[in-house]
């Protein structure tokens, strides 16, 4: 057992209102920049929707991510050595500025200069690349809120083999959104297919990041990257990516988006995982059994034995200590109703989601049905407008059952509450009939209820990660009572700036190198000019 730990992210698709202000504030932290016009470390999706870039979750047509060979070994979907040694000077495979979306501003002086008595002077979009006039045709959030109607949402390719059960009329179409960053995989195939050794898995927290000292802007890693989210900056040549704001982290801050959500839905916290065990659960042959084979892979941080093997190994006490108050996983392993996005990929993504169960309550009403009522609310779950199906392809390689359990599950917790607040009785073996117990019911509630981060104080000693306190007051899982659940948790200080190690070469993924910090942390950060 190879015990590492994982920075990772859960995020709750229920509360997420699709107000982008995760994007801005990433974009004003990271890629405000000439040369990342057109990039969104963070971008959120209107789903169904074509996305960012668009139909980016097409493998067929961009090869990202990994598949089987004949003899079922993982294999980059783009093909060998000898493949990307020949197109190393034109990579077929690489979505354009129009797939992205050509980003633009406006000419603004031409309202601000007009003389007086200009009739409705107006303000014409130019090329925020090439400063010239352009007519805007696509962007990251083109199809927000479905704007373009079936015109657009239609080709989603999740909705392969489903449009005859979804209905794209406008005044009948479900939408929810995605706000999606970088996955940090536990087998990252941008980092496979990097010819240069630039990308890598950072050895004590599992941050995937460039180094832009390396980078020879080969672009492998922008097509190897099945969720595309690393970018190519034309102006140094270099690519770039999400970072996990790994600067805030080591500070035992949450991430920029986590900290600003208005929806308060992102949870930060550790996993600890078997490094020795990733392979083979990326090289499970039935896709849908991906979920289940990921989850093999994390340990109970509770587990003694587990304890015993992660200190011997030299991963400190207070990580140790954040992994078991960690609310991410808390939710997707302990209650397991947090799932990873596009799992197929044999990437062993990180950033998971709870499905989305709103529409439920709405589709109970609607039939003039009490949705107190567990039974008429699970058999809602079988006829939302947007089916089980539709989010298995998007959470479980098209596998319906663990999201139909993750909405029962949801959807009990809320009659659970309903009947606590109301006075009224709980229905029988209602936490029963969702194999979970009413604890466990009034523990999820507890981490999905109104977030709250309160700030930690600014001392010198958190600031340098010189402080022997474990995480910042008030961001522990466990704290009791917490009124809610924890829009960011359970983040220990850097190891990376306490107790730095030497890298240590090849780590557990298949192709991933993973480094420790043998460089100084500031090095590492080279390419973002933010900080
Ligand atoms: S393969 Fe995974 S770790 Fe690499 S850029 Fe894509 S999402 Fe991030
Ligand atoms: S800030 Fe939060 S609520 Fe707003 S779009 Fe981003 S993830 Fe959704």
């Amino acid at each position: 057992m190879r015990v590492k730990a994982q920075m990772a992210m859960v995020m709750n698709l229920d509360k997420c209102i699709g107000c982008h202000t995760c994007s801005v504030t990433c974009k004003q932290t990271w890629t405000n920049r000439p040369g990342l016009e057109y990039v969104y470390f963070n971008n959120v999706e209107t789903k169904p929707g074509l996305g960012y870039p668009r139909r980016y979750e097409d493998q067929d047509q961009w090869k990202g991510g990994w598949t089987l060979d004949r003899k079922g070994r993982l294999q980059l979907r783009s093909g060998g050595r000898l493949r990307r040694l020949l197109s190393i000077f034109y990579n077929p495979d690489l979505p354009t500025i129009d797939d992205y979306g050509d980003p633009w501003t406006y000419d603004y002086q031409t309202v601000l200069n007009a003389p007086l008595g200009t009739p409705n002077p107006s303000a014409h979009s130019i090329s925020a690349l090439t400063g010239r006039d352009m007519e805007m045709k696509w962007g990251s959030n083109w199809d927000d809120d479905l704007a373009g109607g079936p015109g657009h949402a239609a080709a989603d390719p999740d909705l392969a083999g489903l449009n005859d059960q979804v209905k794209l009329a406008f005044e009948q179409v479900f939408m929810f959104y995605l706000p999606r960053i970088c996955e940090h995989c536990l087998n990252p195939s941008c980092v496979a297919s990097c010819p240069s050794g630039a990308m890598y898995k950072r050895e004590e927290d599992g941050i995937v990041l460039v180094d832009q000292d390396r980078c020879r802007g080969w672009r492998f890693c922008v097509s190897g990257c099945p969720y595309k989210k690393v970018y190519f900056n034309h102006r140094t040549g270099k690519a770039e990516k999400c970072t996990l704001c790994f600067p805030r982290i080591e500070a035992g801050q949450p991430t920029i988006c986590s900290e600003t959500c208005v929806g308060r839905l992102r949870y930060l916290g550790l996993f600890l995982y078997d490094a020795d065990k990733v392979l083979a659960a990326a090289a499970t042959p039935d896709p849908r059994d991906l979920y289940h084979a990921q989850l093999s892979v994390f340990l109970d941080p509770e587990d003694p034995g587990v304890k015993s093997e992660a200190a011997r190994q030299g991963i400190p006490a207070d990580w140790l200590d954040a992994a078991r108050r960690s609310p991410v996983y808390a939710l997707a392993v302990r209650h397991r109703v947090a799932l990873p996005l596009h799992p197929e990929y044999r990437t062993l993504p990180m950033v998971w989601y709870i499905p989305p169960l709103s529409p439920v309550a709405d589709v109970v009403h609607a039939a003039g049905y009490d949705d107190a009522d567990p039974d008429q609310v699970f058999a809602a779950i079988e006829a939302l407008r947007v089916p089980c199906e539709y989010l298995a392809n998007l959470f479980t390689a098209g596998d319906p059952g663990p999201v139909r359990r993750v909405l029962r599950t949801l959807a009990a917790v809320r009659t659970l509450m309903r009947a606590g607040q109301l006075g009224l009785g709980v229905p029988d073996g209602l936490a029963e009939s969702v194999g979970a117990s009413e604890v466990d019911l009034a523990d999820l509630y507890r981490l999905l209820a109104i977030a709250t981060t309160p700030q930690p104080p600014r001392s010198s000693a958190t600031a340098t990660g010189g402080s022997t306190s474990t995480c910042p007051p008030g961001l522990s899982h466990d704290r009791r009572p917490v009124q809610a659940g924890l829009g960011a948790a359970a983040i220990p200080h850097s190891r990376a700036v306490r107790r730095p190690r030497r890298a240590r070469g090849r780590g557990g993924t298949a192709a991933a190198p993973m480094r420790g910090p043998a460089r100084p942390v500031p090095r590492l950060a080279a390419g973002n000019a933010a900080i």
